[in-house]
């Protein structure tokens, strides 16, 4: 990867894949600078007997807008900081958006819409018929995907990849089966603002809407400026700082 890559408002908020390639095997969809050194990863986890699989990686707008109205209408299973469900009912507009943002994006700010974030398991270590749950228990040391998560951290960095949830900072909840590129997701970082992101909302039919626009530069600041940064600091506090509101 030579020059540091354009990202356009449509592409940091998931309402375009021209960023985007089709992987066949393993069927993913990722940044088109993101493809060789996942490829790479793979290959090198296969030696050491691990089928690196991505669970999901790009996401678009409109998918990421079913998931939060889904959750808003109660029609998709809204689950609170303990893992138990919640009745969005119950909870006012800012109860709400709180109780989503614990386990979901908002639209426009994931950074599975960069295409240089996914979700992966070792398909070799889940037993036949296992169904992938993506949650901190699979992760543990003695859980299905514990040796996976030993292998990320002695060897993501070496391909380029970082965890950027790997601890709770007040935001985003630790994820670590979430990798990222650090060199292309910091260049996307540093692209990115709250003014963007208040655009493409803007148009979208978002439950709990005025609840998000009141409390967007909070949000920003908190879910999507808030992550641990790659080994070796490849995002540099100037470059986050510039992305910040005050
Ligand atoms: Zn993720």
């Amino acid at each position: 990867m030579g020059e540091i890559p354009h990202f356009s408002a449509e592409m940091l908020t998931g309402r375009t894949r021209e960023h985007i390639v089709d992987v066949a095997d393993p069927r993913c969809s990722l940044h088109r600078d993101v493809v060789a050194p996942f490829l790479s990863m793979r290959s090198s986890a296969k030696g050491d007997g691990i089928d690196l699989m991505p669970a999901s990686s790009f996401r678009d707008f409109d998918r990421q807008l079913a998931i939060w109205n889904g959750k808003c209408r109660g029609e998709r299973e809204l689950l609170g900081e303990d893992g138990r469900p919640l009745d969005p009912r119950a909870l006012d507009d800012d109860a709400l958006v709180d109780a989503i943002l614990v386990w979901s994006a908002l639209p426009g700010a994931s950074r599975h819409h960069w295409g240089t974030d996914f979700d992966v398991f070792d398909a070799a270590a889940a037993p036949a018929g296992y169904q992938v749950r993506l949650v901190p228990e699979e992760y543990a040391p003695d859980g299905v995907f514990g040796r996976l998560g030993r292998w990320l951290e002695a060897n993501a960095a070496r391909h380029g990849f970082f965890r950027p949830y790997a601890v709770f900072r007040g935001g985003s909840r630790p994820e670590p089966w979430h990798l990222s590129h650090a060199a292309v997701a910091g260049a996307a970082l540093r692209q990115y603002s709250v003014e963007m992101l208040a655009q493409a909302l803007q148009s979208a039919s978002l439950g709990a809407a005025a609840a998000v626009q009141r409390r967007l530069p909070d949000l920003f600041e908190k879910y999507v400026c808030n992550i641990d940064a790659p080994p070796g600091g490849g995002i540099d506090s100037a470059a986050a700082t510039s992305t910040r509101l005050a």
